[in-house]
């Protein structure tokens, strides 16, 4: 893994296609990612992006933007404009194409630089989206954001497997990332586990039942619709349909979705599907979507 630093020229991405219905921009405070040969990033759709990996094998690079707090500072003002012109909102997902709280995090401090200028310069909503468990370093930060912007923090659960049969160990340890959940919820911090994608799961039961005692919602996302291809192209280019369908053959069709879907709503309040759960919707009890704001704010 080669770990270096650059100067960016930009940090905040207007989002398009499926981003765009869940937040006005994008940020990401590293280019490459520190996970890259865990679990999550065998299917992660950004190491097929040439755009992001220059060519380069994804999980052997990450480069640390230094500079992404000044940037964030400058583009503010430009940026709050045009997101709430565009969309009402000028809305940050953090982040879409790395891992926010990665190892490199814990050195270079990116992340938590651009979180200290957004308690002066707050997005309308922060969506932070995270694999790691390291969340909780920011939980301070956390806690002011949260008073002055809607912030929702999306932590990653694929699988309930602790050692996913055939494929590498995960970035960040699943009884760590519940538990980080537990923390922030038990701060007041609004905080969604995202199935993301759905993997197979070894007690589907039990797993929503602990989701329900750590998290205020979860997202159920298939790699079917929810990697940005309708049909999962983008996944279907990775190994991991093929270590799914190892575990669980019927884990690679919606169907596998919708009856987990079932499941978690024995369990969880507020169950949303794919885009429109990251968005904030949920499933209604007629089983239609219905919106479902932030009420800790
Ligand atoms: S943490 Fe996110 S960006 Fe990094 S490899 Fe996993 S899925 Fe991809």
């Amino acid at each position: 893994m080669e770990i270096t630093t650059v100067t960016a020229s930009s940090i905040l991405t207007r989002t398009s296609g499926y981003l765009s219905e869940i937040a006005s921009h994008s940020l990401n405070c590293y280019r490459g990612c520190g996970f890259g040969n865990s679990l999550c990033g065998v299917g992660c759709y950004v190491r097929h992006n040439l755009w992001i990996t220059r060519g380069q094998p994804w999980g052997s690079f990450v480069e640390a933007k230094w500079n992404a707090a000044a940037l964030y500072e400058k583009e503010y003002a430009t940026e709050q404009r045009w997101g709430r012109r565009k969309t009402g909102r000028f809305g940050v997902f953090l982040s879409s194409a790395t891992e926010p709280f990665q190892p490199a995090e814990q050195r270079y401090g990116i992340t938590n630089g651009v979180l200290q200028k957004m308690l002066d310069r707050p997005p309308d909503r922060l969506i932070l989206q995270t694999h790691s468990h390291r969340v909780t370093d920011a939980i301070q930060t956390l806690c002011q954001l949260k008073q002055v912007c809607d912030l929702r923090v999306h932590i990653s659960i694929e699988t309930d497997y602790d050692r996913f049969p055939g494929g590498p160990g995960h970035g960040s340890p699943v009884e760590k990332r519940l538990a980080a959940g537990r923390a922030l919820r038990d701060q007041g911090v609004w905080t969604i586990a995202t199935i993301a994608p759905l993997m197979p799961l070894r007690d589907p039961e039990q797993f929503f039942s602990r989701i329900a005692d750590s998290f205020d919602a979860v997202v159920i996302d298939h790699y079917i619709e929810g990697d940005g291809s309708q049909s999962g192209s983008r996944t279907l280019r990775t190994p991991l349909p093929v270590l799914m369908q190892n575990v669980e053959p019927s884990s690679v069709s919606l169907g596998y979705r919708d009856r987990m879907i079932d499941i978690a709503r024995r369990f969880v309040a507020r169950v949303g599907v794919g885009r429109g759960g990251f968005a904030g919707r949920f499933v209604g009890q007629d089983g239609g979507d219905e919106a479902a704001p932030c009420d800790k704010m």
